[in-house]
């Protein structure tokens, strides 16, 4: 890449082989991306979507019609699709649900954006108006909204089966959705002017057999780990729990030590003293007054054995983010030294016992020093539907949380968006100009959610969005789309409900996420670190068309 001055020396500024797009071609190429990919994730929006087989560069399957991990799994390359893909992420991070609605939405604004920029609209222009329309999307959003009770078991339930609806497992949602609200229930703690809650309180373990109508909510943790000896105890109750993140083992020295060994006598003598050391160990344990041992590392056969003499049960190379949340739950501190170990340091835990499920074992921690520790044990037919209902039970507790935490709630089937275009254009005839045009595109662009939704279900989108617009210019503030038969009715008769807090995020991740994509006018990329080997015809990182072409990696 070079400028030529007036001397006729070319000045080099960036390194040989960048790639450079700029302009309106640099825009256009990431509009391109960006809306590629929202085309992508369009047919799995809302309760009548597709499913995704997505499958993995090792020929894992994974079976969805949640945003967040049809992008994960899609390992997009592009820098301006990324984009969407961190907005999606953001989104499920922040609260957990519409992650398909906003890339949708994104893409749509992206797409009337171009429209504008080939009637000459500058980018600038644009993202001020959509910004603008954004805040007034909000102020009318929360105008909209529902106050609800945080406690109001009815309306969480229903915001709960919302968010489910859309999932593989919305069949059996009606008592999932109990769970859901039941764990969020109990893990919020009251504080000044609300609730506090820490979905990481909430610990999902899955087991593939049974039906998803036999996952159960369980006050404490469960672990997929059974009871490392035959001859120990598998129920204790009022259990005191030591926590040990060391290995219950005889070091091995790290260098090649020879022992020499020329008698059967001297053998015994070895073998002894290692067992003694062991024993030892086993009897620290057991005068802190455990009667569970949890440990993090491994425990020695001869140990474990010592430990089943004494009626202790030991459970061992239990996961460091379980060893956290046992800690937690228990009230006990995880000790790397047994040496360390005291009777302060234990937890303790009304129940431990070793279960059968499906066919394994898992160990259940019940009534734990806290009660904010719970476990929401996941059954269904195959690997394939506990994963999804996994996914889908984080959403259904992240859309209790957000309402729990504000207590506003929206109608879903494009209720919300369409009554939202129908202020915002009216708003915007208030306006002149380019700004104004930005504005109702804007408006245009939340309409794809009910678009979507309803091509989605079979229906006719057109006619559809022709309607519900009309039903809402005449007041009718409620109506959106029931996809099952086909009709626009008022949505919170039908029970369809989320929280504001979901929408609220998703305009405003949509629109920034648009806006940034817009302000970009240069794309410059550089060479890769290390170039594949190519031919002999292609010159090493030049690939054809850069960013507006090819795949470059950052
Ligand atoms: P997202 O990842 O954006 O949450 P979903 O696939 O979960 O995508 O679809 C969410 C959309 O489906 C929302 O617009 C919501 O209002 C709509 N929806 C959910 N349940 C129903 C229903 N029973 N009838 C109509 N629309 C529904
Ligand atoms: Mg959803």
């Amino acid at each position: 890449m070079s400028a030529m001055p007036s001397e006729g020396v070319p000045v080099i500024i960036l390194r040989e082989g960048s790639a450079r797009t700029r302009g309106k071609e640099a825009q256009r190429s990431n509009i391109m991306a960006a809306k590629t990919v929202a085309a992508a994730l369009k047919t799995a929006l809302g309760p009548r979507g597709q499913d995704k087989m997505l499958v993995s560069g090792f020929g894992d399957i994974t079976i969805t019609n949640d945003g967040a991990t049809i992008l994960d799994e899609m390992d997009v390359q592009h820098p301006a699709a990324k984009m969407l893909v961190e907005a999606a992420k953001a989104q499920d991070s922040e609260v957990g649900d519409g992650t398909t609605s906003v890339v949708v939405f994104a893409g749509e604004l992206l797409d009337k954006a171009e429209r504008l920029i080939d009637k000459n609209v500058h980018p600038t222009i644009i993202i001020d108006g959509y910004r603008e329309a954004a805040d007034k999307a909000l102020d009318i959003l929360d105008k909209i909204a529902t106050r609800v009770n945080a406690k109001d078991k009815k309306a969480l339930k229903k915001v709960a089966m919302t968010s489910m609806a859309t999932k593989i497992v919305s069949a059996d949602s009606d008592y999932l959705a109990d769970i859901a609200v039941d764990a969020v229930l109990k893990v919020a703690e009251k504080k000044k002017g609300g609730y506090r809650i820490n979905l990481d309180d909430v610990k999902i373990e899955k087991k593939a057999g049974e039906s998803l109508l036999d996952s159960e909510l369980i006050s404490g943790i469960v672990l997929d780990k059974e009871v490392v000896h035959s001859d120990m105890p598998k129920l204790i109750k009022n259990a005191k729990i030591a926590l040990l993140d060391t290995s219950l083992e005889i070091e091995k020295t790290e260098y090649d030590a020879k022992i020499n060994i020329e008698t059967p006598e001297q053998m015994q003598e070895f073998l002894k003293a290692e067992g003694e050391m062991l024993e030892n160990m086993v009897d620290k344990i057991r005068k802190s007054g455990a009667k569970v041992v949890i440990c993090q590392k491994g425990i020695d056969d001869l140990a474990q054995h010592y430990f089943a003499r004494r009626g202790i049960l030991a459970l061992r190379r239990v996961k460091k983010s379980d060893m956290e949340s046992l800690a937690k739950a228990t009230g006990g501190r995880i000790v790397t030294n047994i040496e360390d170990l005291s009777p302060a340091d234990l937890g303790y835990a009304k129940l431990v016992e070793e279960r059968k499920v499906a066919d394994d074992k898992m160990t259940f921690i019940e009534g734990c020093k806290s009660p904010r520790s719970l476990t929401v044990l996941i059954r269904g037919g195959t690997d394939k539907i506990v994963d999804e209902a996994e996914r889908s039970i984080h959403d259904a507790l992240s859309v209790v949380k957000d309402v729990v935490i504000e207590p506003k709630t929206v109608v879903g089937g494009g209720a919300v968006e369409e009554e939202i275009a129908v202020r915002l254009r009216r708003y915007a005839q208030k306006l002149s100009g380019k700004r104004r045009l930005a504005i109702e595109h804007f408006a245009e662009s939340l309409e794809s959610i009910p678009a979507v939704l309803s091509e989605n279900a079979g229906l006719d989108p057109i006619e559809i969005t022709l309607e519900l617009g009309a039903r809402h210019a005449r007041g009718e503030v409620h109506a959106g789309i029931d996809l099952k038969n086909g009709k626009i009715t008022n949505m919170a008769a039908l029970g369809v409900i989320e929280p504001a807090l979901v929408k609220k995020q998703v305009i405003k991740s949509a629109t920034e996420t648009a806006a940034m994509l817009l302000k970009i006018d240069d794309v410059i990329a550089a060479t890769r670190m290390r170039a594949p080997p190519r031919g002999p015809h292609g010159a090493p990182g030049a690939g054809p068309g850069g960013v507006g072409g090819g795949a470059p990696e950052f």
